[in-house]
């Protein structure tokens, strides 16, 4: 088994933007080469907002050096990108923005969520991106509900959505650079489950419902994420209640890191270099709503 190292409970919030008051599980500011090859996951909701004729959230600010990937749970989040990608996603839907050589986008909610009002809930994960790719084009991939494949447990424990990597038979949609497993895991109250996973991989688990035991051990609640033991090949699973629970596994990128804001890259220089190229234009510009491509 993969042994258990640490529950993170109830970090301190801050708000992304006016559109996310989110919770920072880990980081690389903190956790470094320990969560290799993922730089930060941030929690954000649930959260209520009123009724409003102005969208909130994040506006125009970049990116260079990894990837950002979004979970809708609750609400609905509209992006826009100096690449010219717009994209509308809601709850069960993921989007994977491979920022790479650099990126301008922002995440707002969307318009008709803004005039309804209602609770938001997502989670964003930032995943790095080796040496030899960080300077490669942006991508961006807008992944559906209903391409995400759900492989049921057996004696109806639950089910697992596969996000990114690969689960039994089923293969995630996301197109990822480096080995990643990113699963959801469904769990019925009082059932057991046991996860194979890769000997030498990160693996983390976020709970985003209910509760759950690990290794027969310590319990984890909602917003509470667990850190695991690199050797071993399988963390257990039990379901104190119904549970859903987000796993990153992950192949560690041993590069060195250096990292300001939105940019992380593997030098000094190339933060510097990051800062001058979004300054003067290089990371593109952002266009107005509908416009396309800049
Ligand atoms: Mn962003």
């Amino acid at each position: 088994m993969k042994q258990l190292l640490e529950i993170v409970r109830s970090p301190a919030d801050h708000w992304v933007g006016d559109g996310f008051p989110v919770r920072t599980l880990f980081s690389y500011q903190s956790l470094g080469e320990r969560i290799s090859p993922f730089l930060l996951l941030d929690y954000a909701g649930p959260a209520e907002f009123p009724a409003s004729d102005r969208p909130h959230g994040v506006g125009e600010h970049p990116h260079r050096g990894f990837e950002t990937v979004t979970i809708v749970y609750q609400g609905e989040v509209e992006h826009r990108d100096s690449a010219g990608n717009e994209g509308r996603i809601g709850p069960g839907d993921v989007q994977w923005m491979t920022a790479a050589s650099g990126i301008l986008h922002e995440e707002m909610h969307s318009a008709d969520f803004a005039r309804r009002g209602g609770t938001v809930e997502m989670v964003q994960l930032w995943v790095n991106l080796p040496a030899r790719l960080k300077m490669s084009p942006p991508r961006y991939q807008t992944i559906l509900e209903n391409q995400i494949p759900e492989v049921a447990l057996e004696e109806k424990s639950g089910s697992v959505r596969v996000i990114a990597g690969r689960f039994r038979d089923a293969q995630g949609p996301a197109q990822i650079f480096t080995p990643v497993n990113l699963w959801e895991l469904r769990l019925k109250a009082g059932r057991r489950t046991e996860l194979r996973l890769p000997e030498g991989y990160t693996t983390t688990l976020l709970v985003l419902r209910g509760e759950v035991a690990l290794n027969a051990g310590e319990t984890a609640g909602q917003a509470e994420l667990a850190l695991f033991d690199r050797e071993g090949k399988a963390v257990a699973v039990e379901a104190r209640q119904d549970a859903t629970v987000l796993l990153l596994n992950g192949e560690p990128i041993d590069e060195p890191l250096v990292g300001y804001g939105p940019f992380v890259m593997n030098t000094q220089e190339e933060i510097r270099r990051a800062h001058a190229d979004y300054r003067s234009g290089r990371m593109g510009r952002l266009g107005s709503p509908g416009a396309g491509s800049h």
